[in-house]
């Protein structure tokens, strides 16, 4: 009969002279069991096997000694049952340990860096057209004396319409689609309110430009929610249209190349009179006419015109003694026509392809 027999069934030991021999063989058994566990899940069931509190195959033989016949071999086999516990149990917990260094060796492995490997390349950014051309604005009116200045984005209906000639009911309001956040406050929808902040806190004689975002409930191909408008303005004694219309080409020859030439259009703004619209000789054909300036040979720029009194007074400024300019433009349409992008839609979509270029 094989001793390993009732040992394999689980049973409590039948009484007889083949104890000892019976527990040498289940102890080695256990121990190469023990020895061989894949995992820790696996050398888990030895230990519940063999050790477990219930129906472990050496548990249940311990518990069994009381039934021995013989005291003499209730000791002998008890004081080696206990001794093989104590044994396996040390088997277990070594392979435990063993199986734990591996594991962490593995994961080690495959975590680690080879610090001599040499680095990917890295992509070096680019500036996003609007942002480039704000700069190249900035510099160029830099360049005659202009400072850049910034305001507010929520803005008073206060500085976005009163204070610039377009008190409550006044026409211009309507095509600007404003976005209210309450009955006094408002998403700005130009920078021209940072005009009024301006001569207030700097007092004339000034030259700002102000580049920022405004705001416009207006969307489609050619009209934007937000949109990046730069204003400029200019105040001192004796400023005159000649004035604005050398800086605006300068303005134009820097940003679009030295063959540019502008022309100005009488037109109407609240905040300035008399009110120009002012166009650029087209940097695609050269006035000659094509697709871009619909073939006149011009393209619309910007806005400008001479501050009103009004607006002078409104910012603390004494129109009886100071005169100046003003004018305002949408960077991205400049970027645009700078840059050359057909669809302005591109300048929003944040598509890394195109800022790439
Ligand atoms: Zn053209």
């Amino acid at each position: 009969m094989s001793p390993d027999a009732s040992a394999a069934e689980g049973t409590v030991a039948p009484a007889g002279g083949e104890h000892l021999d019976d527990v040498h063989a289940l102890g080695a058994r256990a121990l190469d069991e023990a020895a061989a566990a894949a995992d820790l899940a696996a050398l888990e069931e030895v230990r519940n096997r063999y050790l477990g509190r219930g129906d472990g195959l050496i548990s249940a033989r311990l518990r069994g000694i009381g039934q021995l016949p013989d005291p003499e071999q209730r000791r002998q086999v008890g004081q080696t049952l206990k001794a093989l516990r104590d044994r396996v149990e040390e088997a277990i917990e070594e392979r435990r340990r063993g199986l734990e260094r591996a594991a962490q060796a593995e994961s080690m492995q495959a975590e680690a860096m080879d610090l001599t490997r040499p680095a990917p390349p890295l992509r070096r950014g680019h500036l996003h057209p609007v942002t480039r051309c704000a700069r190249e604005l900035r510099r160029i009116f830099g360049h005659l004396g202009y400072t850049a200045v910034s305001g507010p984005e929520i803005e008073y209906d206060r500085y976005n319409f009163e204070l610039v000639n377009m008190p409550p009911g006044h026409p211009s309001r309507d095509v600007q689609e404003t976005f209210w956040i309450d009955d006094a406050r408002l998403l700005r929808t130009h920078t021209s309110p940072v005009q009024i902040r301006s001569m207030v806190e700097l007092g004339a004689p000034l030259r700002v430009i102000i580049p920022g975002r405004t705001f416009r409930r207006d969307y489609d191909a050619t009209h934007f929610p937000m949109f990046h408008q730069v204003e400029g303005l200019c105040v001192d004694e004796g400023i005159a249209l000649s004035d604005l219309k050398g800086t605006l080409e300068y303005f134009a020859r820097s940003m679009f190349g030295p063959d540019r030439a502008i022309r100005l259009r009488p037109h109407h703004f609240a905040y300035t009179e008399p009110s120009l619209e002012v166009d650029v000789s087209c940097m695609v054909c050269g006035g000659k006419g094509c697709g871009t300036c619909r073939q006149s040979g011009w393209i619309e720029i910007l806005g400008s015109g001479m501050v009103h009194p009004n607006v002078l007074r409104n910012g603390g400024v004494d129109p009886e003694r100071y005169s100046g300019f003003a004018f305002g433009m949408g960077i991205e349409r400049i970027a645009q026509l700078a840059y050359g992008i057909e669809d302005g839609r591109l300048l929003f979509e944040n598509d890394v392809r195109f800022i790439r270029q």
